[in-house]
């Protein structure tokens, strides 16, 4: 981040009065205090925006002991009774929906109208645990040789320790704070240091809903290593639920190994997008867009790598570039801005570096191509076309706002291609064959598909990645059991008189 820069803004800057009403809430937050802080900055304009406290390694074992003082109780409340606190905490969600939206606004950049979608999803975590914290699962089944029957029970995991991203600084946590707190677990949730308000906020409302005050800890720091060696290798802490990088990830792990912690790891994406000649293309166009450009690009099934069949591919291009060409970069509070600023200088650096890469390969230019000079980190909404397989770009996750296009021919191509990635997160398929669509779906190794649209999330959906996207999944059903042990009881019979 760099509070340093100057020059003037070369794209639309906040409208007034939603950067008074972005401050307003704000400086209405109840941050804890701190000896030592760690600053957030506006990404759309390298300003301060507020202190949060960094935590070392003792207040963070500190934050330990406290949430797991504050889980017997929780755990031993009833189903309802927990249900009841996420139905007030998620009625106190869509209540402050507009101030989440600002927050999230100003602390991670992306336009306010993006930043609302996210508190409707996020909110909707805590909605749908609500409603699964009822249904906590377990069954009754005979043994196969007779003379016994089997109780299978579910049990909270215990503490969690939950990580996340800044990309959705609101759903990120409450996709991990609800099912944990559905299935009676205590959590210490350490949201990233650039967009740390938005859990502040959660976490804040939750309390007002009725969750105890020590039973979700939120802990911030600038020593993410020595956060994580102290608290997942402590024995009270038996679940860690982590959505990043993959290399991060497998650093997670490693340490989880150490305790055996049950893990969930949401990492990186490398999504195709594959656009058959029988698609329709207004359609594959429009998912495209918003498969691509979603909170700027960046996003873990952010449609990394497109694959459009040479029938299809000029028409495709052409409507994808004008749609790129027409979209509008500013400050997300600004009016009709269809995409912010990214997180940091470091990621306009190497987006431009990747168009460079792609192009001194052979790669065109169809729309965009290079970072808006001035204050903030904005890059142009950028299509790549004829993107080689050499070239950097078609073997990283890009995190930005380039669409990256490749052709292919055969379906069966395009599917090995699409497969040739260590990732498997995210696919999309666009084609108005009903038997390819499932076909392709089905050879695809992602744990998600998005047929015919570009935004496929929900609460409803096991969200989560194959291979080195991850393990385990969050949202549905699925999501509660992460933060639940199934124990079975054998109950012996015999016949009575
Ligand atoms: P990151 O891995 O750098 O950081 C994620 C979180 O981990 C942050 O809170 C960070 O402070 C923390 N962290 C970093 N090193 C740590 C350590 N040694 N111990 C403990 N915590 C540590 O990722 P990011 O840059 O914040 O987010 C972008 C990445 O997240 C991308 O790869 C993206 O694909 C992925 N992501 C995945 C999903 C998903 O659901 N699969 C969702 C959003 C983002």
């Amino acid at each position: 981040m760099s509070p340093e820069l100057t020059a003037e803004s070369s794209v639309p800057i906040a409208d007034p009065q939603r950067a008074a009403a972005a401050d307003a809430v704000v400086a209405a937050l109840t941050l804890p205090k701190s000896a030592r802080n760690a600053d957030v900055f506006n990404p759309a304009t390298g300003d301060f925006v507020a202190a949060v406290p960094d935590i070392d390694v003792d207040g963070a074992l500190r934050a330990v002991a406290e949430a797991d003082a504050a889980g017997r109780e929780w755990a031993a409340r009833t189903p309802r009774e927990r249900a009841d606190v996420l139905r007030r905490w998620y009625d106190l969600l869509v209540e402050h929906a507009d101030q989440l939206a600002l927050l999230i606004t100003r602390e991670m950049g992306k336009p306010l109208a993006e930043s609302r979608a996210e508190v409707t999803y996020g909110s909707d975590f805590v909605r749908w645990y609500a409603e699964e914290a009822v249904r906590p699962g377990g069954n009754v089944r005979d043994l196969p040789t007779g003379g016994g029957t089997l109780l299978t029970r579910r049990a909270p995991v215990g503490l969690s320790v939950l990580i996340t991203p800044w990309n959705f600084p609101l759903a990120m946590a409450t996709r991990k704070i609800a099912p944990a707190l559905a299935a009676g677990c205590p959590a210490v949730i350490k949201p990233a240091t650039l967009t740390p308000l938005a859990t502040f906020f959660a976490v804040d409302l939750a309390r007002r809903a009725g969750v105890p005050d020590e039973l979700v800890q939120v802990v911030t720091t600038t020593d993410a290593s020595a956060f994580s060696e102290a608290v997942l290798t402590d024995a009270r802490v038996r679940k860690v639920s982590f959505t990043g990088s993959t290399g991060v990830g497998k650093v997670l792990l490693r340490l989880a190994a150490d305790n055996v912690l049950r893990s969930s790891m949401e990492l990186g994406g490398d999504a195709p997008l594959i656009v058959f000649d029988d698609a329709d293309l207004e359609r594959a166009v429009n998912g495209a867009f918003a498969a691509k450009m979603r909170n700027g690009g960046q996003s873990c099934i952010a449609a990394n790598r497109i694959f459009v069949q040479e029938g299809i591919a000029e028409a495709f291009v052409e409507g994808l570039a004008e749609k790129l060409a027409a979209a509008r970069v500013g400050d997300g509070l600004a009016n009709d801005v269809d995409l912010g600023p990214l997180i940091d200088d470091r990621a306009v650096a190497n987006m431009q570096k990747l168009v460079d890469d792609a192009v001194g390969n052979g790669a065109t230019v169809r729309a965009g191509g290079k970072a808006i000079e001035g204050r903030g980190h904005f890059f142009e909404a950028t299509l790549l076309d004829h993107v080689p397989v050499t070239a950097e770009i078609a073997n990283t996750e890009i995190f930005g706002p380039i669409a990256a296009v490749q052709r292919f021919t055969t379906q069966a191509e395009a599917i090995a291609r699409a497969n040739d990635t260590v990732y498997g997160l995210a696919g999309y398929v666009f084609t108005e064959n009903l038997d390819r669509a499932l076909n392709v779906a089905d050879a695809l190794h992602t744990g998600l598909v998005g047929i015919n649209q570009g935004v496929p999330s929900s609460a409803a959906a096991p969200f989560g990645g194959m291979k080195h996207s991850g393990m385990g999944r969050e949202g549905s059903a699925e999501g509660l059991e992460e933060y639940q042990e199934t124990r079975f009881y054998n109950v012996a019979r015999r016949a009575t008189e």
